[in-house]
């Protein structure tokens, strides 16, 4: 079956878009068939995967609009291994349409992912940093949340509206939604501040934090500049060793609950 997250914070900065490219990026390394979508108009997924923005033939603008399907949207062939359906600036007028129509704007993602989803194994969907029209199509399309957490300051700030979103989806237009897990990025183990965070986390949320930390890593940031994942760019980087931990934790969790479900992973 396929695993569709939304990786959401509607905090800005946290580490959305570099743990769904790199995630993305492991879990294909690891063999799994994996699309990666880009819902953030800002296009730092599209950017990160390899693709210039302001080149890409169609994006999420038209995918949302009706104009293109998936199948024509979707790009292949990137050399982190996934697929990628890219957004850029425009899709803000998207955002803009769908928060002025009416019943069913909320669908257009989990419509237009329809016809393509069963040829994957992940999907991962890079949400906006907001709690808008689009992030609400990626959790409708979506059956889990995966949240990045930056063990700071103000880091819980926030918290509480994002989970009364999901829980207003999952009473409303998608019951089967649920919080996938919390992950800890830019974590710095010799400051303080991080290891309470994380301390208050674990405290919060027990079960849902991932053991994996996500440490504050230059080559994490360098390497959407090359249009690659860190993988890609410097496989042996402490960023590049998280990541692949973090796909290996998601596939045990993955086969884990597929086992007390009594289904199959
Ligand atoms: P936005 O809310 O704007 O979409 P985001 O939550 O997607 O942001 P990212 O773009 O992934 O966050 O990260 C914000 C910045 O921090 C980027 O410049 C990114 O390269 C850098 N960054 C992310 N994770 C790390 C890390 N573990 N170590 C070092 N730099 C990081
Ligand atoms: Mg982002």
């Amino acid at each position: 079956m396929t695993q569709t997250l939304a990786v959401a914070n509607q905090k800005g900065g946290v580490g959305k878009t570099t743990t769904c490219v790199n995630l993305a990026a492991a879990l294909a390394g690891n063999g799994r068939r994996v699309l990666l979508v880009d819902m953030d108009p800002q296009g730092n997924a599209t950017v990160g995967a390899g693709l210039d923005r302001s080149a890409v033939e169609a994006t999420n603008y038209e995918l949302l609009m009706g104009e293109a399907s998936a199948e024509a949207v979707r790009c292949t062939g990137l050399s982190g291994g996934f697929d990628l359906l890219p957004a850029n600036g425009d899709l803000t007028a998207a955002e803009v349409a769908l928060t002025g129509t009416g019943d069913g704007r909320e669908k257009r993602l989990a419509e237009a992912l329809e016809p393509i989803r069963a040829g994957y194994d992940h999907i991962l969907i890079d949400c906006p940093p907001a709690l808008n029209v689009l992030t609400v199509n990626a959790f409708v399309a979506a059956d889990q949340v995966l949240i990045p957490i930056q063990c700071e300051y103000y880091a819980l700030e926030g918290l509480s509206a994002l989970l009364n979103t999901i829980e207003r989806i999952r009473q409303t237009v998608n019951p089967a939604l649920r919080i996938e897990g919390l992950v800890r990025t830019m974590f710095d183990g010799r400051n303080n501040l991080s290891n309470q965070v994380g301390a208050q986390l674990l405290e919060h949320f027990p079960g849902q934090v991932y053991r994996t930390q996500i440490p504050r890593n230059v080559r994490l940031a360098e390497a959407p500049s090359h249009g690659l994942a860190v993988l890609q760019y410097d496989r042996s980087s402490r960023g590049a060793v998280a990541y692949m931990a973090l796909a290996s934790e998601l596939l045990n969790r993955q086969q884990a609950n597929a086992a007390t479900a009594g289904g199959v992973a």
